[in-house]
């Protein structure tokens, strides 16, 4: 497979990258990206008052990509199917947003 690699990937694939790279991605489709998780939610994404008058049922995907010659990995969540809105955050600042969802569930018992 090594060998199958394209001349402009000279770094190794984390190992969360399931992208196929190819010799001829456009330089800014050159990244890593990791296999997406589809979550299905009900949830409202318009900026309705109140909220709940744009609830639907959607699905989220979540991955994360790192484009070539950057060090930093993006978390992004998105709806599958508008894509936007678009929450893309830094791996460090996804983990904050898991711990602080966290903290505000727990206060629900
Ligand atoms: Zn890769």
């Amino acid at each position: 497979m090594d060998d199958q690699r394209p001349i402009w990937l000279l770094e190794p694939c984390p190992e969360w990258c399931t992208r196929e790279h190819e010799e001829d991605d456009h330089p800014k489709d050159r990244y890593h990206a990791s296999e997406a998780t589809y979550l299905p939610v009900i949830g409202a994404t318009a900026d309705t008052v109140p909220a709940t008058a744009s609830a639907d049922a959607f699905e989220l995907v979540i991955h994360i990509r790192r484009q070539l010659d950057d060090p930093t990995d993006w978390v992004t969540v998105e709806p599958a199917q508008t894509r936007l809105p678009r929450l893309t955050l830094t791996r460090e600042s996804a983990t904050r947003l898991v711990r602080a969802l966290a903290e505000q569930l727990d206060r629900d018992g």
